[in-house]
């Protein structure tokens, strides 16, 4: 009997389908709208199965004409990076497609002293088989919405964020503080970024929120399940910057909904889940670390950029993104 192909496999195995909605609004006080979104969701089954669907949030910063272009290279940079890189491990892959578009954004901003300062948030999802990867830098959020639960799933790398972490401020006060747009990470001031990971386990019928501080700051955390919970995605986004304009609309406003109809089959050649706790992990080793079950924050996990040992899959180079796949239109 022959075995059947990498691309019947993947036909054959349960294939996770998306409900998806996104959009972004200049809000009521700003002239410009420097945030940015994306999402990729391949046609191809064999390319769905094994790199699953993207889903990417970006708040540029540094002045009109520089925070637009930051954000902008974010969301190209990663969507073209992460479907051509060729490791098997959807968070390794986002990790180097986020590095990338650091690296991207940190080049236009040397060649141009106008620009100096350039950067911009980035939050961005993988959603692949039964597993979640969920990458930050800087303040814009993944919430996770379970049931009549929601979790936020990143941690804000700003001031604020780090003063609540030490116990100094509470979350009512960290929304309201004078320091509450600094944020201590971002894309493109440095030539390296830390960028944290977090692994989570999907089930049918969860809602990924991914938002900027236009919307997280506006509208509290119960909310944001209450609307989401109420409707589809195309709804739920626009409930979502309606509330933040009610509520005055000070910031731009993005947010992408993701509703899961149906959870794949576990991603092929997945190592079995570990639980790292926060542990650090040696630079040799690429770490699953799935949290299922109770939806808690977790802590993220480290991967390892080098391939992973074993690997036999391999994507060529060049773009996998598009004919194939709906791209989602840019904001105008
Ligand atoms: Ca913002």
């Amino acid at each position: 009997m022959v075995a059947p192909t990498l691309r019947e496999r993947s036909v054959l195995a349960k294939q996770l389908r998306l409900d998806v909605a996104q959009l972004t609004d200049v809000g009521r006080r700003r002239e410009h709208n420097e945030d940015n979104m994306a999402f990729v969701i391949p046609k191809d089954p064999l390319v769905m199965a094994n790199k699953g669907a993207l889903f990417i949030v970006a708040d540029g910063m540094g002045g009109h004409a520089a925070g637009e272009v930051a954000s902008e290279i974010a969301v190209d940079t990663i969507s073209n990076m992460y479907y051509q890189d060729d490791s098997e491990e959807g968070g390794v892959s986002l990790l180097r497609a986020i590095r990338r578009a650091n690296a991207s954004i940190h080049q236009r901003a040397a060649e141009n002293m106008l620009r100096t300062g350039m950067g911009t948030t980035c939050v961005a999802a993988v959603l692949r088989g039964n597993i979640a990867y969920i990458a930050n830098v800087g303040d814009s959020r993944a919430y996770l919405l379970r049931g009549n639960q929601v979790v936020q799933i990143t941690r804000d790398h700003s001031w604020v964020a780090e003063q609540v972490r030490a116990g100094l401020l509470t979350e009512d006060q960290a929304r309201t503080h004078t320091q509450r747009n600094v944020i201590t990470r971002c894309l493109g001031t440095q030539a390296d970024v830390e960028i944290d990971v977090f692994p989570e386990q999907i089930e049918e019928k969860d809602a990924l929120v991914l938002c900027t501080d236009g919307l997280s700051g506006l509208v509290s955390d119960d909310e944001i399940r209450r609307i989401v919970d109420q409707s589809g995605p195309q709804e739920s986004v626009y409930h979502l910057v309606e509330r933040a304009n009610e509520n005055g609309g000070p910031d731009n406003i993005t947010a992408i909904v993701v509703s899961v109809q149906e959870v794949g089959s576990e991603p092929p050649n997945t190592r079995h889940p570990v639980y790292v706790g926060g542990r650090e992990i040696g630079e040799d080793t690429a770490v699953l670390g799935v949290a299922s079950g109770s939806l808690v924050p977790a802590a993220p996990a480290m991967f390892s950029d080098s391939p992973a040992p074993g690997s036999s899959l391999r994507y060529p180079s060049g773009p996998l993104v598009s004919p194939e796949s709906i791209t989602a239109p840019q904001p105008i």
